[in-house]
């Protein structure tokens, strides 16, 4: 089995990683690595959950650390640019987990909080900035910081951007990098879109995947429930009441749905934190901060606000809702299962959202749910276990196209 020191990672990041309790590295970190330390590029395919962070971060801190040099004022000498303040804050953590035995600096760059601290800080230079797109080309407008600078620019959670619009900003950033820069680009899903910003963007890239976002990770036991959309919040309050009694996050597809949500909670004497666009930088920071603390055992989330959300121990995720995107639904049950535990799934389908469930068990090459009528007493059914392949005589042809989220940061 492949070991982190067979790598070629150096002694200090040795340490930090065991100091992680990492005991060997993950399939796309085994497979990113060495390309990375190499100083070549390297177009990721991995979602989150899958180490792909230390995969990037590893061979970054390694390079920067080796050339010795000191970033120069209002300069960075490596960007990580994420779609989301709160993954961006979750990389930064990282940087300072695997770099806690390099002097290398790092900072954070993201909206919704105030531009005096971060000007500050990137004044006498970093070297690493992460971002989110907006803010920092509001910095290089104003003269703040200089990218031309940065030998390693990151690009993670690339359809994330796409899904967020930031691709011309993220065009506009690019085109101030050097030529010579190493790039990675890190995507869960690769749509047309991403091939050709990575074409753009990337040189020879070396292609690395983690476990296809197809096959949602062994562990998880999936179930699907059959209920009237009405009934919705009732089977929700008794899930959590009677089966999923630990850490939870349920997942609702719209920012509205998930205040609801809540809500309905907290009346149900299940107080929830809730975490989405809408809330400010510090509402978000505190529900996660709740949540990870297990101060509130549940957690109301949208697809968006979610993303990237790395905590430990979570036992089961509710589908309140069923997403739109297929793929989606592989991230959302993502978030449970980690670290070698088990995860239970459980997802509530109303009517309306047959055409949804079918996309995803496609995606997931497996049947949730027995394709009869939902009994008429107006009690949820639970879902076949899972295990069963799907019957492709049943599966009625279908063009695909994924469909936007419009409401879901
Ligand atoms: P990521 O996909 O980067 O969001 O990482 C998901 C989780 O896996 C985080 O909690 C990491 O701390 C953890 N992790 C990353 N690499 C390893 C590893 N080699 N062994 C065990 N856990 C890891």
């Amino acid at each position: 089995m492949t070991t982190f020191s067979d790598l070629g990672l150096a002694e200090s990041l040795l340490r930090a990683v065991a100091a992680e309790g990492y005991e060997t590295p993950t399939a796309i970190q085994a497979a990113a690595i060495p390309h990375g330390l190499a100083g070549e590029d390297v177009l990721g395919i991995a979602q989150t959950g899958t180490g792909k962070t230390a995969a990037f971060v590893l061979p970054m801190l390694q390079r920067l650390a080796a050339d010795g040099r000191k970033p120069e004022p209002r300069t960075c000498r490596a960007l990580i640019l994420a779609p989301t303040r709160e993954l961006a804050a979750q990389i930064l953590d990282c940087i300072r987990a695997y770099g806690r035995f390099l002097k290398l600096s790092s900072t954070l760059v993201v909206g919704g909080v105030k531009a005096g601290p971060q000007i500050k800080a990137l004044t006498p230079g970093v070297d690493i900035l992460v971002a989110t797109p907006g803010r920092l080309l509001d910095h290089m407008g104003e003269g703040v910081v200089r990218i031309d600078t940065a030998r390693v620019v990151v690009l993670d959670e690339a359809d994330q951007m796409l899904d967020l619009g930031f691709f011309p900003a993220i065009r506009r950033i690019m085109a101030k990098t050097p030529k010579t820069r190493q790039t990675q680009l890190f995507s869960a899903t690769m749509p047309e879109a991403i091939r050709a910003l990575a074409a753009d963007f990337l040189k020879a890239p070396k292609e690395v995947r983690a476990t296809p976002v197809s096959k949602p990770v062994e562990r998880i036991a999936q179930r699907v429930i059959e209920t009237a959309a009405e009934d919705k919040r009732a089977v929700l309050t008794d899930i959590l009441r009677n089966e999923a009694q630990g850490r939870t996050i349920v997942f609702t597809r719209t920012k509205h749905g998930a205040d609801r949500v809540a809500k309905h909670l907290a009346q149900a004497g299940l107080p929830a934190a809730a975490i989405h666009g809408n809330k400010s930088q510090n509402q978000r920071i505190r529900a996660l901060e709740a949540f990870k603390s297990a101060e509130t055992r549940i957690l109301v989330a949208t697809d968006i606000a979610a993303r990237g959300i790395d905590v430990d121990g979570v036992e089961h995720v509710v589908n309140f809702e069923l997403p739109n995107v297929p793929e989606v639904y592989v991230h959302r049950i993502g978030r449970t299962a980690r670290a070698g535990a088990n995860g239970i799934a459980i997802s509530l389908c109303d009517p309306m959202e047959r055409k949804l469930l079918r996309d995803i068990e496609r995606l997931i090459g497996k049947t949730l749910l027995q394709a009869s009528p939902a009994p008429s007493n107006g009690l949820p059914r639970p879902g076949k276990p899972e295990g069963s392949k799907t019957a492709p005589t049943r599966r009625r042809r279908r063009k695909h196209s994924p469909r936007r989220v419009s409401d879901a940061a």
